[in-house]
């Protein structure tokens, strides 16, 4: 069988209920023609009959309470150390500022966007959701990775069930599943040695749901993983979501490489390219049989390639965000914010209305 042949018959299998193998994904993802249109049209057909027509977005705002981490991650630009002369940790009246912006912006949503502080401990993440709760009651605090929850847990001697018991009576809303990156360990040791590894950041995402905290999902891609990488990476989330259906969403994350140590140290490439960004949709929105909702993330990829990235399984633009110093910090210099009426411009123009959703994809 021709690759045309075998792409058009795996294509019309997942139409047909087929759950896609592993190997199958890696095929698709290192398609380099003009079949890569062929994938995208029936990952937007696909995202049609799970997701309908709207293009949603959340109005959110990030908090930036301290860039000081632990981790120093080789695909970060934005982590510093406590004795670099722009380190910087809020205290009270500084994330208490940041939560009155939100306020008068009506978000209904704000990210914790820090680095991990050595000095933190579970009463320090208890703390500063508490400051964001008095200033903003009902918004969904988005906060704390798997990572943050490990690391509290052994800074404060509890467990991470416990971790996660003390956040949610704290305030929190959903958990962020950030710090998967690749879910594969050879991986990891390269970009982020000292990161939480797979099996707690999936034990952890586990007991999150399974208290009925939903998370996110995250993929961060284009840095040194291959094509069987993000296929692994895919599989444990998709394996996860059969259990749980906690994951919200899936938000792909494209590696901004300019001003990262890994790049610059000729390790890590130049970040994925137009047609790695496109497939990796797709390939997502065909693969994951069992997310409703995937993300394009215009703060990475840029609003024209978002825009793209609609037409090839997306449905999501995410938020607002009124700040990201981590892309900024990383080289992508127009990430902080994005209006919704320019999301509406890019929505309208492929016939699609725009639509303003909660964290968890409830219609506001
Ligand atoms: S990616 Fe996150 S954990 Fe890693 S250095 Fe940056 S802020 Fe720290």
């Amino acid at each position: 069988m021709t690759l045309k042949d075998r792409i058009r018959t795996l294509l019309a299998d997942v139409f047909a209920g087929h759950r896609m193998t592993e190997e199958e994904a890696v095929a698709l993802l290192g398609v380099q023609d003009r079949r890569v249109w062929e994938i995208a049209a029936a990952a937007d057909e696909l995202r049609e009959l799970r997701a309908g027509e709207a293009v949603t977005f959340v109005l959110n705002q990030n908090l930036h309470i301290t860039n000081v981490c632990k981790n120093l991650c080789g695909f970060c630009g934005f982590g510093r150390k406590a004795t670099d002369p722009d380190a910087y940790l809020l205290g009270k009246d500084g994330v208490q500022e940041q939560a009155r912006h939100a306020a008068e912006r009506g978000v209904t949503e704000v990210c914790f966007l820090s680095g991990v502080h050595p000095a933190f401990t579970t009463e320090s993440y208890e703390e500063m959701i508490g400051w964001v709760r008095e200033i903003l009651p009902d918004v969904d605090i988005h906060s704390c990775s798997p990572e943050e929850v490990l690391f509290a847990a052994k800074r404060s001697g509890i467990s991470t069930v416990e971790v996660l018991e003390r956040l949610r009576a704290a305030g929190i809303g959903t958990l962020q599943g950030t710090a998967a990156e690749i879910l594969v360990d050879g991986v990891r040791d390269v970009i982020c040695p000292r990161k939480v590894r797979t099996a707690d950041w999936v034990r952890i995402i586990l007991e999150a749901h399974r208290m009925g905290i939903r998370s996110s999902g995250t993929i961060m891609y284009g840095h040194i993983e291959t094509a069987a990488d993000r296929a692994r990476h895919l599989g444990i989330l998709r394996k996860i979501q059969d259990e749980t259906r906690g994951f919200t969403e899936l938000v792909t994350l494209p590696y901004i490489h300019q001003n990262t140590p890994l790049y610059r140290a000729g390790i890590a490439r130049a970040g994925p390219t137009g047609r790695e960004d496109i497939l990796l949709i797709a390939v997502a929105r065909l693969f994951l049989d069992n997310f409703p909702n995937i993300q394009a993330s215009w703060g990475k990829v840029g609003t024209k390639m978002a825009q793209a990235c609609l037409l090839a399984g997306a449905n999501d633009l995410g938020g607002t965000m009124f700040a990201d110093a981590v892309t900024v910090c990383a080289g992508a210099g127009d990430a902080d914010y994005l209006d919704p009426a320019e999301m509406r411009r890019i929505a309208e123009d492929i016939g699609r209305p725009l639509v303003q959703r909660t964290t968890s994809y409830g219609r506001v």
